[in-house]
């Protein structure tokens, strides 16, 4: 079916033709009632989507999957993975669809992909359903994680269905309309593994070399390299997370992608008060997935990428587990390297200094003082005003400013500058985060528009917005991010 005038878009099915097995062709589920509840008009244009078209209800019906394009081939994915440690081999979009592929204004290959639009196959128990607040959190913290400069899938819409669905209550349920480089994951490689062998996994690495790396198809051994560079993109992106303090809280093999985008918002939130311990999903009882263990967490979900791969990258058992674990070793030089540049630019340091690094954490730490308010308060000091008053006992501030100071370049409102460009005034706070959920779940759309407009612009102090650059008030107690989303 052409919707509106013409097809607002031209899908291609690169996945679906090169990986059948991998792909189930199926359909979303009709929605009653579509409202367009937020549209990312720059991500509608990158794409080459008329905004106004898509506000329309065709636009609107593509943007739920009823209403796509002649020659649409929406398809559920195939995947396996390990969940909190433990493998499950048949996973899979459950309530999920690949519309297709575009091509957008820069070249680039994107999935338009759909959560929340039924059941599919892959369901198991599920619903295949999404609730408003839960769409609406990726939304706005993928958005936050883009602007910060962080890969990561977009949301280009969220559509409210007009149904209730069943959760601990009746909730008002959505459709997310997201665009990735694409949904492969480590468990995308594992379920081609278990399913089809060697065979299929070759299949699956061409696709991913060709689509993301595709350089690696001249190396010397292809599936070591794509592996080495997979490593590396995921130690960079882990190493981005960290010095923002994000906590992405499900950090399963099927939620990590090839690509190295974030993927998958669920229980994730910004740590406030520096703590590697942090964790926020309700269901995280052992802290697997705390905000300390993400770096270590990558790095053995790469390792059961590799246990994929290792009939590609030699016939010989033994040598391709030499090769293997020599890279995924390397993922901590990666990550270190990653880390410490990141952090010497969040100190307006031109080289890292890691017992500096050490030392701040443990002063931030043991003074329970907020990770993001921090590194803008010390480009204040820079400026004569205080970062003193965030900690209980400043002495301790004074002595590591003191060594501090002395390893800065000579002018320093440069530095402060400088820092003030990495260093973000806005994250996506958690009681932020909730007051906008609640109250677009309660039907008031504005507050949640307004925290997007504050959050993708994460660097700029601006007049009106201090509120939003505050932690939670005392008092509001330990916030938890709840699953089954
Ligand atoms: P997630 O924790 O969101 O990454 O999802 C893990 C798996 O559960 C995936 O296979 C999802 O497709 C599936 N899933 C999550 N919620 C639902 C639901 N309401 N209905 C069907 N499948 C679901
Ligand atoms: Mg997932």
């Amino acid at each position: 079916m052409s919707v509106g005038a013409g097809p607002l878009v031209e899908f291609d099915h690169s996945y679906a033709r090169d990986l059948p097995a991998l792909a189930v062709p199926w359909t979303a589920a009709p929605v009653p009632a579509p409202t367009l509840l937020a549209l990312n008009e720059g991500l509608a244009a990158e794409l080459g989507f008329d905004a106004e078209a898509l506000r329309e209800p065709a636009g609107v019906a593509l943007l739920v999957g009823s209403g796509l394009p002649d020659g649409a081939r929406p398809v559920a994915q195939a995947y396996a993975g390990h969940q909190f440690g433990g493998y499950v081999p048949r996973l899979g979009d459950g309530r999920a669809l690949l519309l297709g592929e575009l091509v957008d204004r820069g070249g680039r290959r994107r999935d338009l992909h759909l959560k929340g639009s039924g059941r599919t196959p892959f369901a198991r128990g599920g619903d295949g359903k999404a609730a408003v607040g839960p769409m609406l959190r990726e939304y706005v913290t993928a958005e936050a994680m883009h602007a910060l400069g962080i890969p990561t899938s977009r949301a280009l819409a969220v559509v409210a269905t007009g149904e209730e669905i069943v959760r601990e209550s009746l909730l008002p349920g959505a459709v997310l309309a997201r665009v990735a480089a694409s949904h492969l994951r480590v468990g995308t490689f594992q379920y081609a593994a278990a399913a089809g062998g060697p065979a299929l996994v070759r299949d699956l690495a061409d696709h991913a070399i060709a689509r993301h790396f595709p350089d690696v198809a001249e190396a010397d051994n292809p599936y070591l390299e794509f592996y080495r560079r997979v490593v590396d993109a995921q130690a960079s992106l882990v190493a981005r997370w960290m010095l923002v303090g994000f906590v992405h809280g499900v950090m399963n093999t099927d939620n990590t992608t090839i690509s190295g985008e974030t993927i998958d918002y669920g229980p994730c939130a910004f740590m406030d008060q520096f703590d590697p311990a942090t964790v926020f999903s309700s269901i995280d009882h052992g802290g697997r997935y705390a905000y300390g263990n993400q770096p270590g967490i990558a790095q053995w979900n790469l390792a059961r990428l590799a246990e994929t791969l290792l009939p590609l990258i030699d016939e010989d058992p033994n040598v391709a587990v030499d090769a293997a674990t020599e890279v995924v070793t390397e993922f901590v030089e990666r990550y270190e390297r990653y880390w410490a540049s990141g952090m010497a630019a969040k100190l307006g340091l031109e080289t890292p200094d890691a017992p500096l690094v050490q030392d701040l954490l443990a002063l931030l730490h043991a003074q329970r003082v907020d990770f993001t308010r921090f590194f803008r308060a010390l480009s204040a000091h820079l400026r004569g005003a205080g970062a003193r008053s965030l900690f209980a006992q400043p002495a301790a501030f004074d002595a590591w400013v003191a060594r501090w100071e002395v390893l800065l370049p000579p002018d320093r409102s440069a530095v402060a500058a400088a820092m003030d460009r990495v260093n973000p005034v806005h994250v996506p706070r958690n009681h932020l985060v909730e007051e906008a959920l609640a109250a677009a779940t309660a039907g008031d759309m504005a507050p949640f528009h307004r925290l997007v407009d504050v959050v993708t612009s994460p660097f700029d102090e601006r007049p009106g917005l201090e509120r939003y650059a505050e932690p939670a008030p005392a008092g509001s107690g330990r916030h938890v991010t709840y699953c089954g989303t």
